[in-house]
């Protein structure tokens, strides 16, 4: 029996949902194809994008681009920031307290339209500033940065 086309967009969407839910690592589509496609043989690479658009678009997962020019996505779709590992590339969710916003007025008036912002921390992750302290000490230890990434649309 053949299942009916609107079935089977259903059922992809829910793969492609599946394969990110409660992942932090923030994945590139090429990951989340992958493991779809182990559920979906038949599933293509521009299926897995429509269907992570979707899920943008319905609010159920976030895009997420770094500076690499590579769209990540992210199911934490609550408020929160990044902290970027410089030395093993880890992108972890942060939770930090906003004691004070950045005045984005200016960019309105400018024509643009503004859907999230969000704070880009970089440094260490924990598990390679253990190592470095286990190991013989190093050059200088480079200072963290810290940059701030606006979103914009439109
Ligand atoms: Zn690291
Ligand atoms: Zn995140």
């Amino acid at each position: 029996m053949r299942r009916g086309p609107r079935k089977r967009t259903t059922r992809q969407l829910e793969q492609v949902f599946k394969a990110l839910h409660g992942d932090h690592s923030h994945p590139i589509a090429h990951e989340i194809y992958r493991r779809v496609h182990k559920k979906l043989p038949r599933i293509s690479l521009a299926t897995v994008y429509r269907n992570l658009h979707t899920l943008v678009e319905e609010g159920k997962i976030r895009t997420l681009l770094l500076g690499d020019q590579v769209a990540r996505y992210d199911p934490e779709t609550r408020e929160h920031d990044h902290f970027i590992c410089e030395r093993c590339g880890r992108v972890s969710d942060v939770f930090l307290k906003r004691a004070r916003r950045i005045d984005l007025s200016p960019l309105a008036r400018d024509g643009y339209v503004v859907t999230t912002h969000n704070l880009t921390v970089y440094g260490m992750c924990r598990v390679c500033a253990g190592r470095r302290r286990t190991s013989k000490p190093s050059r200088a230890a480079r200072k963290p940065s810290v940059r701030t990434m606006a979103v914009i649309r439109g």
